[in-house]
């Protein structure tokens, strides 16, 4: 018989798991702390369990981390690992310390079946969904590997304050795995985070998101790269199943679950591709809507910072837009725009009352992009050569405002 990797099961799954055992709620709970607030993996050591239990646990039930095949420290404080999956298949985690939080980017599955064009992970193709487990692992790894390390932040003794569900992947294709890793991040006899610090992103699956509303509505990021379809449809092929409107309604609806919330609108800046300030003005006219007359402008630097999101108001979307860097690699054949580029683009957005920042570089020393340590381990050249044939063209710009 198979064990049971217990990482892969929330508090509620565990505890189905230990009363088929014939064991306690109180049981459960005190086995789902030992895993995931102490990091302890072998039912011996944990020492207020009944031993009749341990004993029963050791036939049927393992903690099983994911072998590391690498691990990259920048000078600034960043880490990558690339983690094994098995079958030639690996995945990345990115641990992004700042001075008030520090962030994990997890990926959700080995490759990505989206295919955006700026992305190293979508050029590779798909090759499987990960397991609740190997989801929840990335997490595990880290938080007790740092923690033994002495990086635990004096406020909460826990390293991770905040998770992005941001690495390699498409969450929303994986959701069956993804609700329960994420309340095994919010659970308090978990790692107690708070909603608002785990942030699922998606490319826009709409279907999904109003479900991830109903079952479990986390911080949601969006990503948009993109002010109209035509160009969205290339950058995001998603987008020709689910194009603009129809993504911002369903952002929209998911905001009436938690109304004090916001979206953030992440966009890769591409050079001479979405970054004209005529494009810029294009966005404003698509997430502001009508604004509420009398509403003051957030006001936002676009160096950065955690400022307040923009209260559009009318028919707007309360929103951050994030401005991302693009991470060259060679088959994009796209270019990253140049910094005044950028700031110029943030700086339409800022005038119109949306908070906007630019993403810092992290890491740059042990830089790759995304997805291009994993994609060594294994180059799916079909999807590369499919995705390397077509240039983007660029069309429907539109005129600047008078
Ligand atoms: S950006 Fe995200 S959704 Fe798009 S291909 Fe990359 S991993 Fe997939």
């Amino acid at each position: 018989m198979t064990a049971t990797n217990l990482l892969g099961l929330d508090l509620e799954g565990l505890v189905a798991f230990c009363e088929g055992l014939g064991e306690k709620r109180f049981r459960a709970v005190q086995l789902f702390r030992w895993i995931h607030q102490r990091g302890v993996a072998d039912f011996a050591q944990m020492s207020d369990l009944a031993k009749s239990l341990r004993d029963k646990l050791a036939g049927v039930a393992e903690v099983t981390a994911l072998k590391v095949l690498s691990e990259q420290r920048s000078a600034d404080g960043t880490i990558k690992w690339l983690f094994d999956v098995g079958n030639g298949d690996a995945v990345e985690s990115v641990y992004i310390p700042e001075d008030d939080r520090a962030t994990l980017c997890i990926s959700s599955q080995a490759g990505c079946a989206v295919g955006c064009r700026f992305c190293s992970t979508g050029h590779q193709g798909f090759s499987r969904n990960l397991s609740t487990a190997e989801i929840v692992a990335q997490l595990w790894f880290v938080e007790h590997t740092l923690r033994a390390e002495g990086k635990s932040r004096e406020s909460s003794g826990r390293v991770i304050s905040n998770i992005v569900m941001m690495g390699m992947g498409e969450p929303l294709q994986n959701y069956g795995a993804l609700v329960p890793a994420l309340r095994i991040f919010l659970d308090d006899h978990g790692y107690g985070l708070s909603r608002r610090r785990v942030t699922v992103s998606t490319s826009g699956v709409v279907p999904m998101i109003d479900r991830l509303r109903e079952d479990c509505p986390a911080a949601l990021a969006v990503s948009l790269h993109a002010p109209d379809d035509a160009l969205r449809d290339q950058l995001v092929p998603l987008n020709k199943k689910y194009p603009i409107a129809e993504l911002l309604e369903s952002c929209r609806r998911y905001l009436e679950r938690a109304p004090r919330d916001f979206i953030t609108f992440e966009y890769c800046m591409l050079d001479g591709v979405n970054d004209a300030p005529e494009q810029a003005a294009q966005l404003v006219k698509l997430l502001k809507g009508t604004p509420t007359p009398g509403r003051p402008k957030s006001a936002s630097s676009p160096l950065g910072g955690r400022a307040p999101a923009s209260d559009l108001g009318g028919s707007g979307i309360p929103c951050k837009l994030n401005l991302i860097p693009f991470n060259p690699f060679p088959q994009s054949g796209l270019k990253k725009s140049p910094r005044e580029r950028v700031m110029a683009f943030a700086e339409v957005l800022i005038q119109a009352g949306i908070v906007t920042t630019v993403r810092k570089t992290r890491g740059d020393d042990i830089d790759a992009a995304c997805g291009q340590l994993a994609g060594e381990v294994q180059d799916r050249t079909r999807a590369e050569q499919r995705m390397t044939r077509a240039p983007v063209v660029v069309h429907r710009r539109v005129r600047a405002p008078e």
